[in-house]
């Protein structure tokens, strides 16, 4: 179908155009509401008014940001990214909403509307526990990074993943300017933050540390590994005490694994960061701790049995490496990432307290002494990690430097 922009009015004539979701409301007439609290896109809930259990969510891209207005704009072509994304993820994870329709052409995805999930980020502000999210999460994640990359698909299918991504360059520039550039120098899309201005000063004049994030921008434009959600917050995804579901993948690209595991951490250590100048709810401190480290432990063991799984790849020819190679291989590979998780993570923490888009967690806080507090904690804890990511050895480490 061309290109039209949704509304309530009109979406459910668009609805019922399609035959699946024709049949999924029994042709009964719906409700809309526009619910989107994101910064890009449109997405509205369609509800049955004869079945209210009966609800799928719509999500539109128009082509502007939708918080800013049609004075901004950003091609409507990142919900191509989104859908296959999406798509792709779904048939390697069960942490996905189910997907009822997707049309390019109208940069629109119909699916699973998740009523009785909360975003993760809320959740965490409101200092709720979820026991089972260390244990999805890090499926999600081996499944995704490993079945994605060179150490499972072919040569050809992992060309075609890579060229099927390859377009979604607008969004990757968005990531490369504010997350590993402005947040770091004088810049008019900062946000305004006169109290943090010694600190910022100091940050755009440390050589160490913007010749590492420079190294890891590199990383993120060049290391084509693994097709990433590219936004892997805990906004980007949606839990309650028994699931766990990813969503709003429009930034994915084939990129360096690091950056997803990265981004998660990073959003676990801000609110960290967040409850530990708030409340020294210490409960909820420690289980913020093991999270973090059981999403690493579990995570590494997950992508190790997959690996083990099916050891002969594009990478490793058959006969070509021994257990003892393979292993020692093995060992360096999940070192290796997990240092570039923490550096990518180092450059999220610092950019949501410097850059344009803040998290709510911290840019939340209402008192002005106790926010200052939690973005001065953030920037110490960011920069460290930045500068240390290459002598981090394990997990643990990465609580330390949070606690010093
Ligand atoms: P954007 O791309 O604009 O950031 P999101 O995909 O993050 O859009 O969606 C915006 C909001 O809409 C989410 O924060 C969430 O509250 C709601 N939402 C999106 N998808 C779903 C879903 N499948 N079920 C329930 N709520 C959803
Ligand atoms: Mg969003």
């Amino acid at each position: 179908m061309p290109y039209k922009i949704l509304n309530t009015k009109n979406i459910e004539e668009y609805l019922f155009s399609l035959s699946a979701i024709r049949e999924f409301f029994n042709s009964q007439s719906l409700e809309v509401k526009e619910i989107g609290d994101g910064n890009l896109n449109f997405v509205f809930l369609a509800s049955s008014k004869a079945d209210s259990t009966k609800s799928l969510i719509v999500k539109q891209a128009v082509p502007y940001l939708r918080c800013v207005g049609e004075e901004y704009p950003l091609s409507r072509e990142r919900m191509t990214y989104e859908i296959r994304s999406l798509e792709t993820f779904a048939t390697l994870s069960e942490h996905i909403p189910t997907i009822y329709h997707s049309d390019e052409a109208m940069s629109v995805i119909v699916m699973e509307y998740l009523g009785e999930h909360i975003i993760m980020r809320k959740g965490m502000i409101e200092s709720t526990r979820y026991p089972l999210f260390a244990s999805h999460i890090s499926t999600y994640l081996a499944n995704t990074l490993f079945k994605t990359s060179s150490l499972y698909l072919s040569n050809v299918d992992k060309a075609a993943l890579v060229s099927a991504f390859v377009d979604n360059s607008e969004l990757c520039k968005l990531t490369q300017d504010f997350v590993f550039s402005a947040p770091f120098m004088t810049h008019e899309t900062n946000a305004e933050l006169p109290e943090l201005q010694d600190v910022a000063d100091k940050i755009a004049n440390d050589t160490e540390l913007k010749v590492k994030i420079l190294e890891l921008k590199y990383k993120f434009m060049n290391q084509s590994e693994a097709l990433l959600h590219g936004d892997l917050h805990t906004g980007s995804i949606m839990v309650n005490q028994s699931d766990t579901y990813v969503f709003d993948s429009e930034f994915a690209f084939v990129g360096p694994m690091g950056f997803d595991t990265g981004a998660l951490i990073a959003n676990l250590v801000m609110s960290w960061v967040s409850h530990h100048v708030q409340d020294s709810n210490v409960e909820y401190l420690m289980w913020i701790e093991e999270t973090i480290v059981s999403v690493w432990q579990l995570f590494t063991e997950k992508f190790i049995t997959l690996w083990n799984e099916t050891p002969q790849s594009a990478l490793i020819l058959k006969g070509y490496a021994s257990a003892e190679v393979l292993q020692a291989y093995q060992k360096e590979f999940m070192h290796n990432l997990l240092q570039e998780s923490i550096g990518f993570a180092g450059c999220k923490i610092m950019r949501r307290q410097l850059g344009i888009a803040g998290v709510e967690d911290i840019r939340g806080i209402s008192n002005v002494v106790t926010r200052e507090k939690a973005n001065r904690l953030a920037l110490n804890i960011g920069e460290q990690f930045i500068k240390e990511y290459k002598n981090i050895e394990k997990i643990e480490d990465i609580i330390k430097i949070m606690k010093v």
